[in-house]
């Protein structure tokens, strides 16, 4: 079986904005009513970093009995959004009947999702009903890490005639994800960009983060990592949207998120100026607090669970492997052994503090700094 793609490639995308920036897609995990649209979009079109809205029409719930969308009603509200504001709009399409309805509306942009794109069936099903009509379409990456799965739904859309293709990376189901909804596997982009040449790569860091709070490193990542663009759910009053609620920011939210970002320094930064490898440290320091801020609150739930299992806070076996596996892959870049023992040892003696901290708090009360 061949592995990598010849795939045949548009010459020009409607998907990415064109410029230098990234392209921002945003709007709401579902459409919900006429209002909310409306509202989520107006305040996006004064964004002029945001050139697409989405929202989802038909929703893929993974459990019944969760909102499933409005349905075709929601096509209506997009194309009256298109109509207002003249942004470029995308829906998720899963069968022939979202592919149909879709087009008819005028929807701009369609995307497969990630519980889509694990069938093959489906994918196939979605091709025929595209085949002969020029559409651009972008592939979230499917819910495992298989990468020929993804690969293979580019193809099937390729094979169909769908030349502007994009590829959405919304991060993997994966046991132990924790903190993330779903685990970004970040090796994947390199390895999805490997096979499939040429396609642009968008990150989706809502479903990758499942929270409001890690938005920013994740999004901060997937450019790092040269991702073309961003699409982040938006809705004008997240905290009773319908789906998808605890990941989801207002347009202010979004736009505080986006300058946070400084996309323009992330997109044409030359790194051969000083203020430029400055302004590059900075952003790699910020990544390291972040990491180092993430690394503390998997330590708290480990205390917990030593608590919990009457466990010693102080594991010298598990210590000293996890050491020697540090030393082993710094010394393979080619870090010096001192300076980065002294760096584990004072995370490790951080890491028995907070759990030190933990047990000593009863279970149900929280701690002086939580209720603070
Ligand atoms: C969505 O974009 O709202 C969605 C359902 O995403 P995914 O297919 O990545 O789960
Ligand atoms: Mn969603």
């Amino acid at each position: 079986m061949t592995t990598t793609s010849n795939l045949n490639i548009a010459a020009t995308t409607k998907i990415l904005n064109g410029g230098p920036l990234p392209t921002v897609i945003a709007g709401p995990c579902s459409a919900e009513s006429e209002e909310q649209m409306l509202q989520t979009a107006r305040e996006l079109k004064k964004d002029h970093r945001v050139s697409i809205f989405r929202a989802g029409i038909w929703k893929p719930r993974t459990r019944p009995g969760m909102f499933e969308g409005v349905g075709t009603v929601g096509l209506e509200w997009l194309q009256t959004v298109k109509q207002e504001t003249g942004l470029q709009t995308a829906a998720e399409v899963a069968n022939t009947q979202h592919v149909e309805e879709a087009l008819k509306y005028g929807v701009d942009i369609l995307w497969v999702g990630a519980r889509t794109t694990v069938n093959p069936f489906s994918v196939q099903e979605i091709a025929d009903a595209l085949q002969g009509v020029d559409v651009p379409v972008m592939v979230k990456n499917p819910v495992n890490p298989d990468m020929q799965l993804w690969l293979g739904a580019l193809e099937r859309l390729n094979r169909a005639g769908i030349t502007d293709l994009a590829l959405i990376h919304r991060g993997f189901s994966t046991p132990g994800s924790k903190p993330y909804r779903n685990h970004p596997k970040w090796h994947t982009i390199q390895e999805i960009r490997g096979l499939a040449p040429g396609i642009p790569l968008l990150c989706d860091p809502s479903h990758i983060s499942g929270r409001r709070d890690l938005l920013e490193t994740v999004s901060q990542q997937a450019l790092h990592l040269g991702a073309d663009g961003l699409m982040i759910e938006t809705h004008t009053n997240p905290d009773v949207a319908l789906s998808d609620a605890a990941q989801q920011v207002t347009p202010a939210g979004l736009d505080k998120l986006l300058t946070a970002l400084d996309l323009e320094t992330e997109r044409v930064a030359q790194p051969e100026q000083l203020q430029d490898l400055r302004s590059l440290i900075d952003k790699l320091d910020n990544e390291l607090l972040n990491v180092l801020f993430l690394r503390a609150d998997v330590s708290k739930r480990i205390g917990e669970y030593k608590r919990a299992n009457a466990l010693d806070i102080y594991q010298a076996g598990r210590w000293r492997q996890l050491l020697e596996n540090r030393l082993s892959v710094a010394a393979g870049m080619g870090l010096e052994e001192d300076f980065v023992k002294a760096i584990f040892d004072s995370i490790h003696s951080f890491s028995l503090g907070l759990q030190n901290e933990v047990f000593a708090t009863p279970p149900q009360q929280k701690s002086a700094s939580q209720k603070l």
